[in-house]
């Protein structure tokens, strides 16, 4: 079998790709190693920069968005008892960012690529490469108990970090930067309506975040232990300990509700360069992750895309390579603009168990700050609702 781009992974690096390609009429396959209905199920960002939704509108797949997103125009964050209230519009000439879950994203592409004809295979987990660097590439994968090959003329890992694209990038080719945070996220999925701003806090208990995935759920985490076991944390626990840190102790302003789901996330900056090896270009989280406090992964894996796919276009028209040779580049740029946001509004926001308290003492001064300083709000609001894409 034979396809001018395998694409491996569901995520929304691969199916935003599958169908920018698709609209040029470049023909390719998807390669997805869980079902779809697992890949439909997962829950995991959910905050859309203007540009994500822009992407989503021109391909004609922003339907159920409009219906379904809310709109958020600020972000609040508390700290010792004060509140910094960033008006998104009112910083950023009249930007906002549009929640609509991760999931929900998924499932609008997938049915549109079925829709369309398009191929994904579902339970095909890639196992091997031949060829990467040579004139034909090929991806070696498993489904139905029966080995396949798929040969391309190119081929994109949007396989997300654990997935078998960069590994198979020979050793000393790719530099790996990564910084590992002290502390993890416990996230929780709950029925109930959300809290009435995005909401950080900075609290002496430890960093907590209330967000919003649709009018009657909330999306809510506190920060942890690295390693800490999400069994250990009843639901009780976890809502107790939100209303905390979150300075409301007369529980009057989250509400609680039914737990769907609760788990502990890894707080990691990760980025391999370059994202290219021969025909294997990395997309998405296959060559970089971003501490969460950004809200930027799914949104930087769709500027990647985009990228890639417009030189992908003039390579299959035309034959030329420039914009493929300058493709990571183009993307690393800004990968590492939002690296140092989602690594300043981490730093920001956690306690960190080695502080001393001098620095705690800088942390609280930050923040006041930003409290009253203008120029400081715009800062975080325009990198917040999502940078202008990079020339390329
Ligand atoms: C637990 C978790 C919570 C998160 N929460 C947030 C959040 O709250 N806010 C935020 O902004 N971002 C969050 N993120 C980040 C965001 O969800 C990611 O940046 C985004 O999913 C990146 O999309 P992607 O397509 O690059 O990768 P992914 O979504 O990871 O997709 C990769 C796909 O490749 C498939 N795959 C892997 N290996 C193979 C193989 N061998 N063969 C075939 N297919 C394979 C996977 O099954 C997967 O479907 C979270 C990430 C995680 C892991």
């Amino acid at each position: 079998m034979h396809t001018q781009v395998g694409i491996i992974g569901a995520g929304p690096a691969g199916l935003f790709l599958a169908h920018l390609l698709y609209r040029e009429g470049i023909d390719c396959v998807v390669l997805e190693a869980r079902s779809r209905a697992y890949v439909e199920d997962r829950v995991r960002a959910g905050v859309l920069e203007q540009g994500t939704v822009d992407l989503m509108h021109e391909l004609g797949l922003d339907e159920r968005l409009r219906r379904e997103c809310m709109v958020d125009h600020a972000i609040d964050m508390r700290f010792s008892g004060k509140l910094i209230h960033i008006d998104l519009p009112g910083l950023t000439a009249g930007k906002v960012v549009t929640i609509y879950g991760q999931q929900e994203v998924v499932k609008d592409l997938i049915a549109a690529r079925i829709a369309d004809g398009g191929r994904i295979e579902f339970e095909a987990e890639v196992t091997g490469f031949a060829d990467l660097d040579g004139a034909k590439p090929a991806i070696r994968y498993c489904k139905d108990g029966a080995e396949h090959t798929l040969t391309c003329d190119i081929i994109a890992g949007c396989d997300g970090f654990h997935g078998v694209a960069r590994t198979a990038i020979p050793d000393g080719v790719l530099t790996a930067y990564d910084h590992v945070f002290p502390f993890g996220w416990l996230g929780v999925l709950a029925e109930a309506p959300p809290i009435r701003e995005m909401t950080y806090a900075n609290h002496d208990r430890g960093f907590a975040l209330c967000s919003r995935r649709s009018p009657k759920i909330s999306r809510h985490y506190v920060q942890v232990a690295p390693d800490e076991d999400a069994a250990n944390w009843s639901d009780d626990r976890f809502w107790n300990e939100l209303h905390v840190r979150m300075n409301d102790a007369d529980k009057s302003e989250i509400n609680e509700g039914k737990i769907l789901q609760k788990g502990v996330t890894p707080v990691r900056a990760f980025v391999a360069a370059p994202m290219r090896y021969g025909k294997l270009f990395l997309a998405g989280d296959a060559a970089h992750i971003v501490p969460p406090t950004g809200a930027k992964g799914l949104n930087l894996a769709a500027a990647d895309v985009r990228v890639l796919a417009r030189a992908l276009m003039a390579y299959f028209r035309t034959g030329a390579t420039e914009r493929l040779d300058r493709y990571s580049d183009t993307c690393l740029r800004r990968v590492w603009k939002v690296v140092r946001y989602s690594w300043h509004m981490t730093s920001l926001l956690h306690r960190f168990p080695a502080h001393s308290a001098f620095e705690r003492n800088i942390q609280i001064g930050e923040l006041d700050y930003l409290l009253g300083s203008r120029a400081a709000q715009q800062t975080i609001a325009e990198n917040y609702v999502g940078l202008p894409l990079e020339d390329d």
